[in-house]
């Protein structure tokens, strides 16, 4: 795997890592997965057919019969295309009611095995710039650049209002900053691939950068890891 110059950031809830992953994969010229999208997408179809979130076996059957399909496509907005089965979704995963619930989905050891192994299968294809909880330590751990990707849950919190905000959608910041800490210590805490830095990766804290200064000091990781030939 490490033929491929992959990079590989994760970090919590708010933390810039889609924005930024988007913009590299563009700097870098290079693909781009945001995993979540795939916890998310598990999680929007338990939602709509009304399986419990909290019933483990129900939720990996759930997973086994309507896998979740992703294509990696330089031309769609996000650089990805997420399939529930044989329909494409999109803004609805960020749906407040998806982001209560995936953290739970995405704690089974089941379906983080099926999830990971299409991630590797994805990994194996070429060079991409792939963004989540366990990439750095689990997914693809030979990644030359591994990035750890944090901010105060302040900047957190105002960032994702404003990105809820930006698609019409107007949450109460008291009730989104507890829901945020809740994603955050299930996602640290869980016992399969708990979110933590990777070894050897790199620590951004992004409070006070903007996109470009973070974009720009991945960027010259990457050339310094995987120089041009
Ligand atoms: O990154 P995003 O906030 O969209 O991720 C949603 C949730 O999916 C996370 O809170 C986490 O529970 C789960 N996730 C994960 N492993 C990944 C990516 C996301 O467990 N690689």
């Amino acid at each position: 795997m490490a033929a491929f110059a992959h990079v590989a950031i994760d970090g919590p809830a708010g933390s810039g890592k889609t924005t930024v992953a988007r913009a590299l994969s563009r700097r870098l010229g290079i693909l781009h997965l945001d995993t979540g999208a795939m916890y998310r997408a598990l999680a929007l179809a338990a939602l709509e057919l009304g399986v419990p979130v909290d019933d483990e076996a129900a939720i990996l059957r759930l997973a086994r019969a309507k896998p979740i399909g992703v294509v990696l496509d330089e031309r769609s907005p996000d650089g990805f295309r997420i399939r529930i089965g044989e329909r494409e979704v999109g803004a609805e995963l960020y749906r407040n009611e998806v982001s209560t619930i995936v953290s739970v989905v995405a704690a089974y050891p089941g379906v983080r095995e099926i999830m990971v192994d299409r991630q590797r299968a994805i990994a194996r294809e070429g060079p991409v710039v792939m963004a989540g909880r366990d990439i750095g330590t689990v997914v693809m751990p030979d990644a030359p650049v591994k990035i750890f990707l944090t901010a105060s849950l302040e900047a957190r919190v105002a960032r994702r209002l404003a990105e809820l905000a930006q698609q019409g959608t107007s949450v109460d910041r008291v009730e989104l900053r507890a829901q945020m800490e809740e994603r955050d210590h299930l996602d640290i805490h869980r016992a399969a691939s708990p979110l933590q830095p990777a070894p050897g990766s790199i620590a951004i804290d992004s409070t006070d950068l903007s996109v470009d200064d973070v974009v720009d000091r991945i960027a010259a990781a990457a050339d310094a890891a995987v120089p041009k030939r």
